[in-house]
C-alpha cells in the first residue's frame, strides 16, 4: 500500500499513480465501524437553528443529529440546511432545528458492527457526508436509535491514510 501514496515535506500526502490493483489488498470490508468511529455531536430537537450554527463551529463539523429530551435519534442538519435556514430571514433565535432538519425514519444508519466498507457504500449511494453511529433499542414493538457516534467520509480519508502508511 505504501506505494500508492507517498509524503512530501510541505506538500503531504499525493498519490503515486501506481496500480490501483493494489487497492483490493486493502482491507476495509474487514474493518467495522466500531474501529473508527467518531463522537457523536448532538442538539436536542428544541434547540435553535442558532444553537446548531454555534455547535457547527465550536465542534468544526459538518453534520450535527438531533435527538430527543431522552436521547433517541430524530434528525440531521448539514451544513446547506443551516445555511439555507441562515439565508431565509427568519429569527434563527426562535426557529426550532426540528423545522428545518431531516427527519426519521429517512435518516440513514450506520452501526458498530457494519463493515467501513458497507458504510461508505451507503454514504455515495444516498449522497450524504455522515451517517450516525446508533445503538437499535428494542422495546415492545417500538425501535428506537440512541446515538453513539458518527462515522463520516472524514473517517474514511483517516483510514485510507492509515493503511497506506502501514
Ligand atoms: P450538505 O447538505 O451540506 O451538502 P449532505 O449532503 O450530508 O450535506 O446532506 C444533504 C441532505 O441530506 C441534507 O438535507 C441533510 O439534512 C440530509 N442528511 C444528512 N445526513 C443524512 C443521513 N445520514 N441520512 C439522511 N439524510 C441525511
Amino acid at each position: 500500500m505504501s506505494k500508492l501514496v507517498s509524503a512530501k515535506p510541505k506538500v503531504g500526502y499525493y498519490f503515486t499513480g501506481r496500480d490501483l490493483q493494489q487497492l483490493n489488498t486493502m482491507s476495509f470490508d474487514a474493518i467495522l465501524i466500531a474501529d473508527t468511529l467518531s463522537a457523536p455531536i448532538v442538539v436536542r430537537e428544541s434547540s435553535t437553528v442558532y444553537d446548531a450554527i454555534l455547535t457547527l463551529f465550536t465542534e468544526d463539523v459538518g453534520t450535527i443529529f438531533v435527538v430527543s429530551e431522552d436521547n433517541f435519534l430524530e434528525g440531521a442538519l448539514s451544513r446547506k440546511d443551516l445555511l439555507k435556514a441562515a439565508m431565509g430571514g427568519k429569527n434563527n433565535n426562535d426557529l426550532p432545528v426540528n423545522i428545518i432538519m431531516t427527519r426519521m425514519p429517512k435518516i440513514i444508519l450506520t452501526t458498530p458492527e457494519e463493515s467501513v466498507l458497507s458504510a461508505a457504500q451507503k454514504l455515495l449511494y444516498h449522497q450524504v457526508d455522515a451517517l450516525p453511529v446508533v445503538k437499535i433499542i428494542k422495546n415492545g414493538g417500538i425501535t428506537k436509535y440512541q446515538v453513539v457516534g458518527r462515522f463520516t467520509k472524514t473517517n474514511i480519508t483517516r483510514l485510507f491514510v492509515q493503511l497506506a502508511e502501514k
